[in-house]
C-alpha cells in the first residue's frame, strides 16, 4: 500500500545561505530551492548572522519549494534539519527576538579567551571530556561572550527568562513555536560543552565558563520527534524527524554508516570525516573526535579533519592570479600537461589545518622554471587538494589504527574529473562519487525519513544510495609515493613562514 506522503523535505542552513530541498522516499531529488545569508563583519575576525533573517530565509525557501513544486504539505511525510555548526544563538523566551546577532563559527572574538584556557591547562580536560581542541571555532567560548557582554543577560538566564542554542536548535524552536527546545547529538558534540562519553552537559564546563544549564536545549537522538511545526506555517502541522550538523549530515547522506567508512567534501575548504562506530577515538594528530549521530540512544562516533584551503585555490587562480576564466578550467589547462614538471603549490594562505596545525604557515610555490606555465600551476593547485587530503587520511588511519580503502567524495570540486582520478592515485584507494552532491541535505532526508518511518533501518537506506562514477588508482604505489615525497618537501619550506 502507498502511503500518502511520499516526500521528504530538508532545511540546509548554511553558513551563506540557507536552502530547502525536496527529496521523493527513494532519495532522488525534486527541487530545491536558496536564498543567501548577509554576513556582518563588526570588527576585523568577526562573523555574525541575522537571527531572524536565518529563520526568515529558511521559512521562506521551505514554503517557495513547496509551492514551486505545486506540492500539498500533507504529502510531505517529515523535516529533516541540517546546519552550519557552532554558530550560536540566545534568545528571549517570550518574544521570541534573539537578545544579539548570532556568533557565527569563524568568529575569532573568544580566541584571546581560549588562549587563557589553553594557558590554565585546560587543554587537555576539553580534548578529554569533549574531544575538541581549545579554540574560539566552537560554541562554548562563544555563548560565554554573550552572557559576560550583554548587560543583565547573564541574571536574566539564571531567572530562565532566555534560551540558547546553536542553528538547528533556533529553527526547531521556531518551527515549534517555541514548544521544542532540543538539539542532536551531533550538534551538542560541537559546543565543546558536551561530554562525548556520558552525553551529558558537562558539569565542569559549564562551570568553568559560567553558563547555566538551564538555558541548553535537551540533547535527542539525530532521527528522533522534535516536534511538529506550527500550522500556520505550512498550511498543517509537519512532524520534525531528523536532525543533524552539516559535515554529519553529509556523513549520512553518504552512508558511511559503518566504522572505518569515509567521506570527503570538497568546497572551498575540505571536511573529511570518518565512522569510528562505537569505539571514541583520542586523536595524536590533531584530529577532532566527535559525534557522528545518535540512533535510538545508540551514538556513533567519528574522527574529523578540516583542510581550511580546499576549492578555494581554485578559486584564488580564478580571481587572484586571472589564469582560469571558471573553476572548471583548472581541468582542462591540468589535463594539457603530462605532470606539473615538479611544480608544487602548498596553499596555506590562512596557516595549515589538520594534521599539521601551523597558523604561521603561508602559501609557496616551488620547483619553478622557464618552462612552467599556466598549465603546471592549474594542475599543482588541483593536486595540492588531493594531497592535503591524504595527509588528514594518513593521521586517520594512524589514529584510528585500520586502513581506509575507499572514499565517497562531494562537493562543488568532487565534479573535477582530474581532481578526482589524481585522489584515487595518491590515496592509492578508490574513490566513490555518488549521483547526489546535496549529502548534506540528503543526509538530513535521510534521518527525518528513518525517524517517522519511511525508512525501517539503515539497510534501507544504503540500498538506495547511488553511485556515480568510480575512480580507482591507476598510478603505481611507487610513483604515489615519489611525488608524495615532493609535497612533503614542499610542505617543509611553508611551514613557519610568518
Ligand atoms: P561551499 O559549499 O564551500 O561554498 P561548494 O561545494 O559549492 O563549496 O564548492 C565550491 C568550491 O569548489 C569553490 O571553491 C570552487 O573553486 C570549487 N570548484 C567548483 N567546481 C570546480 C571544478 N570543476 N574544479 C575544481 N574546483 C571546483
Amino acid at each position: 500500500m502507498l502511503m500518502k506522503e511520499k516526500y521528504l523535505l530538508a532545511l540546509d542552513q548554511g553558513t551563506t545561505s540557507s536552502r530547502a530541498i525536496l527529496f521523493n522516499r527513494d532519495g532522488s531529488l525534486v527541487k530545491q530551492v536558496g536564498q543567501e545569508i548577509r554576513q556582518i563583519y563588526p570588527e576585523p575576525g568577526w562573523v555574525e548572522h541575522d537571527g531572524m533573517e536565518i529563520w526568515d530565509s529558511q521559512l521562506g525557501t521551505a514554503r517557495q519549494v513547496m509551492q514551486e513544486s505545486r506540492i500539498d504539505p500533507a504529502e510531505i511525510a517529515a523535516i529533516g534539519i541540517a546546519n552550519q555548526r557552532e554558530t550560536v544563538l540566545i534568545w528571549d523566551k517570550q518574544t521570541g527576538e534573539p537578545v544579539h546577532n548570532a556568533l557565527v563559527w569563524q568568529c575569532r572574538r573568544t580566541a584571546g579567551l581560549c588562549q587563557e584556557l589553553s594557558d590554565m591547562g585546560w587543554t587537555q580536560t576539553v580534548k578529554d571530556r569533549t574531544g575538541l581542541v581549545v579554540d574560539a571555532y566552537f560554541s562554548g567560548t562563544k555563548i560565554k561572550w554573550l552572557l559576560d557582554h550583554i548587560p543583565q543577560l547573564r541574571d536574566r538566564a539564571e531567572r530562565g527568562e532566555v534560551l540558547c542554542g546553536t542553528v538547528d536548535t533556533w529553527l526547531i524552536w521556531k518551527l515549534t513555536g517555541g514548544k521544542v527546545h532540543a538539539t542532536d547529538f551531533s550538534n551538542a558534540s560541537r559546543t565543546m560543552l558536551f561530554n562525548i562519553h556520558t552525553l551529558q552537559w558537562d558539569p565542569e564546563m559549564l562551570r568553568k565558563l559560567d553558563i547555566p544549564e538551564a538555558i541548553l536545549p535537551a540533547v535527542k537522538n539525530s532521527s528522533d520527534d522534535f516536534g511538529m511545526t506550527l500550522p500556520a506555517y505550512f498550511g498543517r502541522a509537519i512532524p520534525i524527524r531528523g536532525v543533524a550538523g552539516d559535515q554529519q549530515a553529509a556523513l549520512f547522506g553518504q552512508c558511511c554508516f559503518e566504522p572505518g567508512t569515509a567521506k570527503n567534501t570538497y568546497g572551498t575548504g575540505c571536511f573529511l570525516l570518518a565512522n569510528t562506530g562505537e569505539k571514541i577515538i583520542a586523536s595524536n594528530s590533531g584530529l577532532l573526535t566527535t559525534i557522528a549521530w545518535g540512533l535510538k540512544g545508540k551514538v556513533s562516533y567519528a574522527l574529523e579533519g578540516s583542510i581550511f584551503i580546499g576549492g578555494a585555490v581554485i578559486q584564488w587562480l580564478r580571481d587572484e592570479l586571472g589564469i582560469l576564466r571558471d573553476a572548471a578550467e583548472s581541468e582542462v589547462l591540468a589535463k594539457q600537461v603530462e605532470d606539473t614538471g615538479g611544480v608544487y603549490l602548498v596553499p596555506a594562505f590562512v596557516g595549515l589545518g589538520a594534521p599539521h596545525w601551523d597558523m604561521y604557515a603561508r602559501g609557496v610555490l616551488v620547483g619553478l622554471t622557464r618552462g612552467t606555465n599556466k598549465c603546471h600551476i592549474s594542475r599543482a593547485a588541483l593536486e595540492s587538494i588531493a594531497y592535503q587530503t591524504r595527509d588528514v587520511l594518513t593521521a586517520m588511519i594512524c589514529d584510528a589504527g585500520v586502513d581506509l580503502k575507499r572514499l565517497r567524495v562531494d562537493g562543488g570540486a568532487s565534479r573535477n574529473e582530474f581532481l578526482m582520478q589524481f585522489q584515487a592515485d595518491i590515496l592509492q584507494a578508490v574513490v566513490d562519487r555518488p549521483r547526489i552532491n546535496e549529502t548534506t541535505a540528503l543526509g538530513a532526508a535521510f534521518l527525518a525519513g528513518l525517524g517517522c518511518g519511511i525508512y525501517g533501518d539503515l539497510s534501507e537506506i544504503q540500498a538506495i544510495w547511488q553511485l556515480d562514477r568510480t575512480y580507482s588508482p591507476q598510478m603505481q604505489s611507487q610513483q604515489a609515493q615519489e611525488l608524495r615525497a615532493g609535497w612533503i618537501k614542499a610542505l617543509e619550506r611553508a611551514k613557519g613562514w610568518a
